[in-house]
């Protein structure tokens, strides 16, 4: 193995450009965006080795990691504070759910595409009637010779404004009990049938959309894991997703990602020094607390990685992605109080950075 780290250390040196190293992120790949020249050349070296998705096969893009390899390129990547070359909902929600359910030709037609982040993809997932009770979804699909066409709203679509493609749980059978009846269909965004329309939030921002379809069409060859057998398959999905949200889905490349300032840094920035130490006592032995709960989660991560034997853990990626997301936000409340009236105005992520 020392041979793996030293090769992908000399490769991620050499191959790697300063514009693709430092904090950020290299945005999902859809057409419609241009990327800062570095990072194009970055996006395609990775493309090349594999290692947008290091994980997968060969023949789908990947480099056909294992387990030990994915940690050892990860590793390495941070090391020289290289930006994971694609994140997303295609190579870390849909791509390892067609991996795991879909057919040959199905494989062979989306995930290189997921795997060169050609398209941008939205999730079609909640309704205005079917939030918590997804299972209560009432989009249709109505089969018409080798096609669906579909009709209804999707609402919360993250990011659909820029999307290629989407994924959507839809009805193919009203008659069924409500959770045998759903099927999970892949649709190409750009067609008169499927309008977005932004939902703008309380902070002025959009980043959440509706999304419409109106007589919608998809190909028949593009329901994922079975006729009426969505709800498997979507379930399967939502836990690629929480094992993202916890760092722990080995699907895509999750290097990187490094931020310039540590929470304690930020802090210290709003409340200032005495004596060489964060000026609050009670905000100081928080940031201990929160300090030492980052370092158990991320050790607890490496863990859940190594332990887990599906390319997506189980249980285990409920529990981490909780547990993070509780972190997040207690270091995020700790920054908005040392922030003061300059937290009225920011949002803390967008604090000194
Ligand atoms: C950041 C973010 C991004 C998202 N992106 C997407 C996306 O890209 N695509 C997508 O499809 N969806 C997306 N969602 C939507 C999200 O999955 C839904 O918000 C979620 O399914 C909950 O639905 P809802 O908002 O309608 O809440 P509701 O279902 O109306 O629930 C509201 C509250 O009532 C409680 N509640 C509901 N039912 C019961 C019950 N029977 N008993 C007791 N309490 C109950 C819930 O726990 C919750 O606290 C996103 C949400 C967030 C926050």
């Amino acid at each position: 193995m020392g041979d793996f780290r030293e090769e992908t250390r000399a490769w991620l040196e050499q191959n790697c450009p300063p514009g693709a190293r430092g904090p950020g992120y290299v945005p999902i790949g859809s057409k419609s965006i241009e990327l800062e020249p570095d990072t194009r050349v970055w996006l395609d070296r990775m493309i090349e080795k594999g290692w947008t998705v290091p994980t997968w096969p060969k023949e789908y893009g990947g480099a056909d990691l294992d387990r030990e390899q994915y940690s050892i390129l990860i590793d390495e990547m941070k090391r020289i504070d290289a930006r994971p070359p694609l994140t997303g909902r295609c190579v870390n929600y849909i791509g390892p759910t067609i991996l795991e359910f879909g057919t040959d030709e199905q494989k062979a037609r989306w995930l290189p595409i997921c795997a060169r982040g050609e398209g941008a993809w939205a999730m079609g997932y909640s309704e205005p009637g079917a939030g918590s009770d997804l299972a209560s979804l009432s989009t249709k699909a109505v089969r018409d010779g080798d096609n669906y066409v579909i009709n209804g709203r999707k609402t919360w679509t993250s990011d659909a404004t820029y999307c290629d493609y989407i994924f959507v749980l839809v009805r193919t059978s009203p008659d069924k009990p409500k959770h045998e009846g759903i099927s999970l269909v892949l649709v190409d965004m750009h067609q008169p049938g499927v309008s977005v329309h932004p939902i703008r939030l309380i902070s002025g921002a959009s980043p959440f959309c509706e999304t419409v379809f109106e007589d919608a069409v998809t190909s028949v060859s593009n329901v994922i894991g079975g006729v009426d057998r969505g709800w498997t398959v979507g379930k399967r999905l939502l836990q690629f997703e929480r094992s993202t949200h916890a760092g722990i889905n080995i699907s895509g490349s999750q290097g990187g990602r490094s931020e310039a300032y540590s929470l304690p840094d930020k802090v210290r920035h709003y409340v200032g020094e005495k004596d060489g130490r964060i000026a609050d006592r009670e905000l100081r032995d928080r940031l201990v607390q929160n300090d030492m709960n980052t370092r158990i989660q991320k050790i607890t991560q490496r863990r859940a990685i190594a332990e887990s034997q599906g390319r997506a853990p189980g249980f285990a990626s409920s529990v981490v992605k909780l547990t993070n997301a509780l972190n997040i936000q207690e270091g995020d409340e700790l920054l908005m109080e040392a922030m003061g009236s300059q937290g009225c105005r920011h949002r803390a992520q967008d604090a000194v950075r």
